[in-house]
């Protein structure tokens, strides 16, 4: 059984869009995974296929209303369906390794996309979306969040990362940030390769990535390196 994502969004035509390329589509066209995009507008009200309305209480913008993203979702994903059900959102739960490494190791997502000034705060709850932020900054709807969630878990399911190999050290897989990379040529505008990583001792090499790893996250984010001390008592 194949990971499956199922997104509900009133841009449709923007899936795959970048994941029909590289690894995510390569994988999608294997039968890997796979991605249906719904439109929401198609569970909407009336000949207009109305889908949102003014915010109670006064402010300005649109809110998704519930009824419709109820019905959505509910076609989208039936009783048993055993799918979590992510809401891209920036009061969400911010999105890291951990949390797409638990989404890729299950059946798949089902992806609702806000837009406008976001969706009836009912509906979340009585569907039980998960709210998920890509960040601390406000896009102007779920999509490319969608897309982000998306890429990030499908090179995670087996067989679609190329060298498996380089998931195992790559930045957060262990609270720290990833060793520099070189390649050739050797001396470029009078920069050489580190000696280290040429001399063939692969115990050195290790070493040193490892030493250059807890440098730059000491450096740049400590608060990974609090984590994983938190974590590892
Ligand atoms: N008024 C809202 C922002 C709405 S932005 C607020 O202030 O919190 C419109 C939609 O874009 C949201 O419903 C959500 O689906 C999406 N979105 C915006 N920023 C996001 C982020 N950082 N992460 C995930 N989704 C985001």
């Amino acid at each position: 059984m194949s990971f499956r994502a199922s997104v509900l969004t009133l841009y449709p035509e923007m899936f795959p869009g970048p994941l029909g390329l590289s690894l995510a589509g390569r994988a999608l066209e294997r039968g890997d995974w796979s991605l249906e995009a719904r439109q929401i507008r198609d569970h909407g009200i009336g000949r207009h296929r109305t889908v949102d309305d003014t915010p109670a209480g006064g402010s300005p913008g649109m809110v998704l209303r519930p009824d419709v993203l109820a019905d959505a979702v509910d076609a989208a994903s039936p009783p048993g369906d055993g799918r979590p059900r992510l809401l891209m959102s920036p009061r969400g739960r911010p999105l890291d390794q951990a949390l797409v490494r638990e989404l890729s190791a299950g059946p798949g997502v089902l992806i609702v996309c806000g837009r406008f000034e976001g969706v009836d705060e009912r509906v979340i709850e009585a569907r039980g979306l998960r709210e998920v932020s890509i960040g601390d900054y406000i896009l102007s709807g779920g999509e490319m969040a969608a897309l982000v969630l998306l890429d990030a878990a499908v090179r995670l399911l087996p067989g679609v990362m190329g060298n498996a190999q380089s998931g195992q050290t790559e930045s957060f897989e262990n609270g720290l940030l990833e060793h520099p990379h070189y390649t050739r040529p050797a001396l470029w505008e009078g920069r050489a390769i580190p000696p280290v990583l040429l001399s063939g001792n692969h115990g050195a090499v290790e070493a040193w990535r490892r030493e250059e790893a807890e440098r730059l996250t000491a450096a740049r984010r400590p608060d990974l390196r609090a984590a994983r001390h938190v974590t590892k008592t």
